[in-house]
């Protein structure tokens, strides 16, 4: 791009895509402002562990310059999958996993790192984006619940499923996947439960039934964040838990998983007073709209898919880090725009139907089978070309 041609340029939303986006676009000397609805950067917790992928997010964090940190953050130990029958048999165990190239990141370690490599004044907190007005002469302004700023010759919405930027290019909104997960949390499980420590060994374990399943898996500082998975419709957790009284809640949890071997119900008991509700949503596959100059989306807000194939942030980042080489690339930061675009519906259609796909067979009257079909085809590809993951 010319430098005197260098759009004025505001990303909404300081998840790892706004993050990664401003911070491949500083390293270049392109200046950006990330507005962020969040108050500050310890709000709310990020959230559980993610699985970097080689040619994804990985890929992006060394194209930041970040790769020290990468390596700092990184926990290849924690690779390991297992899955169990719900009366408490180990299907299949993949514990040698710690040379695999998907380490499992914390998304809190993931966002120190990002916000640690940008300018102070990079990002602005506590401004909570309620809508774009286009001006007359093709800019924007942003109108947030408190003022507003501007004006933008681009704007990049990275605002995540609820995207308010979406609206903008796309009538589409994301549709309800018929699965609900209660997330839950259990801590210093290396001293207080070192039995439980056992059970999920070094990465994840998936327990399933007809009707329920669960997902736990070991985050950093010894901390464990577990799925129970239910396949309901939108209103049932809601009805069914009073997420203000943990202690109800967690009894409550622990009844819908009766029958179950107990270490699955130990689980749930040592959880801590954080129960809350995920409601899986999910764009259509293929969803993409008509470039419109001046504004794009990235990650979520452009295609929120299950996280059936652990693909949402790899592919989060990764359009952070095509838009932002399509832009240092072409001297028209409009025609970067439209490349970036094409080329990001055209990759994202395969994940996003692999996820769609398994969160259709997810609780499947056939039980563990068809997850341990997919785990032992996995491994027996593995095996045979000699890569991990
Ligand atoms: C239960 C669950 C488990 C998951 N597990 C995995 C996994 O294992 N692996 C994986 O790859 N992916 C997983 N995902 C998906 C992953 O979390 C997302 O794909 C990823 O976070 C997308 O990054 P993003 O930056 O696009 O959006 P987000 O991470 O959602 O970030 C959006 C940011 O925008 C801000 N924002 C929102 N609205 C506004 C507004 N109006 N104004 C200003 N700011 C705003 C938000 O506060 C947030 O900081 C999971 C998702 C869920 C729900």
């Amino acid at each position: 791009m010319s430098m005197k041609d260098i759009p004025r340029i505001a990303i909404v939303g300081a998840g790892p895509a706004g993050l990664t986006l401003a911070r491949i676009l500083q390293v270049d000397g392109i200046p950006s402002t990330v507005f962020e609805s969040e108050p500050h950067v310890y709000f709310r917790p990020q959230g559980g562990t993610l699985d970097l992928h080689l040619e994804s997010g990985q890929l992006a964090l060394r194209r930041a310059g970040l790769a020290a940190e990468l390596a700092r953050i990184a926990r290849y130990e924690d690779q390991g999958s297992r899955l169990y029958a719900s009366d408490g048999r180990l299907l299949l165990a993949d514990d040698d996993a710690a040379d695999g190239e998907r380490p499992e990141v914390d998304r809190t370690a993931l966002r120190d790192v990002l916000l640690a490599s940008l300018r102070p004044d990079t990002v602005r907190w506590g401004k909570s984006l309620r809508e774009i007005e286009p001006r007359g002469d093709g800019t924007y302004d942003l109108v947030f619940d408190h003022g507003w700023e501007g004006p933008f010759d681009l704007v990049v919405g990275a605002d995540g499923t609820w995207s308010s930027v979406r609206p903008l290019v796309s009538a589409y909104r994301p549709q309800y996947s018929g699965l609900t997960f209660i997330e839950f949390g259990i801590d210093d499980i290396d001293r207080r439960h070192p039995e439980i420590s056992t059970l999920v060994g070094r990465g994840k374990i998936g327990v399933e039934s007809a009707a329920r399943s669960m997902i736990v898996q070991r985050n950093g500082n010894a901390h464990l964040r577990g799925y129970a998975i239910f396949r309901v419709p939108l209103s049932w957790a809601g009805q069914t838990f009073d997420f203000s009284n943990p202690a109800k809640a967690r009894d409550r949890l622990k009844a819908e998983f009766e029958g179950w071997a107990q270490p699955f119900i130990d689980l749930i008991q040592a959880s801590n007073d954080n129960i809350v509700p995920r409601y899986i949503h999910a764009l259509p596959v293929g969803h993409h709209w008509a470039n419109r100059i001046g504004v794009t989306l990235v990650g979520d807000a452009a295609h929120v898919m299950s996280p059936f194939g652990g693909e949402g942030v790899n592919m989060a980042m990764l359009d952070a880090m095509e838009l932002a080489e399509n832009l240092l690339e072409f001297d028209d930061w409009r025609k970067a725009i439209r490349r970036y675009e094409a080329d990001m519906f055209a990759r994202v259609a395969g994940p996003a139907s692999d996820a769609a796909e398994a969160a259709a067979t997810e609780l499947s009257h056939l039980g563990p089978e068809l997850t341990l079909m997919h785990m032992k085809s996995h491994l027996a590809a593995r095996t045979e070309f000699g890569i991990r993951n």
